[in-house]
């Protein structure tokens, strides 16, 4: 018997995947930066988190828990559930990705929205399954189109509420309505990174949701108001068949020791989250005014970040915008990988980051090219 394969080819759908690229973080040129392309706190974590986290370094022989036991009592306390049914992942994309591994197979197909997270076409495509792409209206997840898309092949709808990178949210009577329409056997997953940030009266997180049914996970993530982004801490709160399902596919150990203390005193830290949340909703708004007023086009967001559209002509477009903005030292996020070549992401940052970026902003608006450091 001739073998004709000469090395390993990948399984089917895996070449099909385009890596995903992560934010920028520096500038041409060097000098001072502020990063606000990948949507982290400028609070930074609170001292307790990075008291633990020093702490965790004095034993780094053992295994850490691999039930991440007191990170999930700590959860279960802060949000009155029941610890058998959290599961702790090495960030939610870690939990993203095992639910399609463990539900999606060949010949099936995954639903999300057009401008949905990335990490959705690729955990659908690395488990053999189809992505079924559905359009959005004004940058928001339609329920009605996509539950025209479920067909009896479909195994998995993935919303990000809010969703990233366009800010925009459903309300909850809405995610009810979309799980309402959806066959049982279907796993609706709303992914709430930044859950904790929403204030609009009508959002309402998925906790209950996932609750009271078999067929739905919420995700969380300490990456986000938490600021622990670099030690990778999500977790799902789901049925006791879905967390079992989860905990034979997940790797045993997938939260190191250092993630599980820093998560713990982070939970356990409210006044530092309401900073932070205090923060991000003064200046969110202040952005959206200031950046609205000078005549782009904002998405209104609920998230920690806006999406700023720009006109498709020379000198004023996003890729024009992009590179005025990073000759100050300015990072916002390109997404064009989105479907938004047009657009551009920022991250709500200090108050200092804010003020650079409208000013920037009015510059580019005037047609000063010069874009000239601030710093
Ligand atoms: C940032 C983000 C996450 C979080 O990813 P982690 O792996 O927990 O850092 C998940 N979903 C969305 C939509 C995000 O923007």
């Amino acid at each position: 018997m001739t073998n004709l394969m000469t090395r390993p080819v990948p399984r089917p759908r895996v070449l099909d995947i385009e890596a995903y690229v992560p934010g920028k973080s520096a500038a041409p040129g060097g000098g001072k930066t502020h990063k606000l392309s990948s949507n982290e706190t400028p609070m930074g974590p609170s001292p307790k988190a990075l008291e633990a986290y020093r702490r965790a370094g004095a034993d780094l022989a053992l295994y850490p828990d691999g039930a991440a036991s007191d990170l999930r009592g700590a959860i279960a306390r802060r949000y009155n559930l029941d610890p058998g049914r959290i599961v702790c992942g090495n960030g939610s994309d870690d939990l993203l990705h095992l639910l399609a591994g463990a539900y999606v197979g060949a010949g099936d197909e995954g639903i999300f929205t057009e401008h949905g997270f990335l990490v959705y076409r690729i955990a659908i495509l690395a488990a053999g399954g189809a992505p079924v792409v559905v359009p959005e209206t004004n940058h928001t997840a339609n329920v009605d189109a996509i539950l025209s898309h479920v067909t009896p092949r479909t195994k998995i709808v993935y919303i990000a509420n809010p969703n990233n990178p366009t800010g925009t949210y459903l309300p909850f009577a809405e995610v009810k309505r979309l799980h309402a329409g959806l066959p049982g056997h279907v796993l609706l997953v709303l992914d709430e990174a930044y859950g904790e940030y929403v204030r609009a009266a009508d959002y309402s997180s998925g906790l209950a949701l996932a609750g009271a049914c078999d067929n739905v996970v919420m995700t969380r993530t300490f990456s986000k108001i938490y600021g622990l982004a670099a030690l990778r801490i999500g977790w799902a709160f789901a049925s006791a068949e879905i967390c079992d399902a989860l905990n034979r596919v997940r790797g045993p150990f997938n939260l190191n020791t250092a993630a599980i203390e820093a998560g713990i005193a982070a939970i356990g830290d409210a006044a530092h989250t309401q900073m932070a949340a205090a923060h991000n909703a003064k200046w969110l708004d202040w952005l959206y005014a200031e950046i609205s007023g000078l005549g782009f086009k904002v998405t209104p967001s609920v998230g920690n970040f806006l999406l700023i559209h720009f006109p498709r002509e020379a000198g004023k477009s996003a890729a024009d915008a992009d590179r005025f903005l990073s000759a100050r030292g300015l990072i916002l996020r390109a997404v064009g990988a989105y479907g938004l070549p047009d657009a551009l992401r920022l991250t709500v940052g200090t108050e200092e980051a804010c003020r650079l970026v409208a000013a920037a902003f009015a510059d580019f608006a005037r047609g000063s090219g010069g874009a000239a450091r601030h710093d």
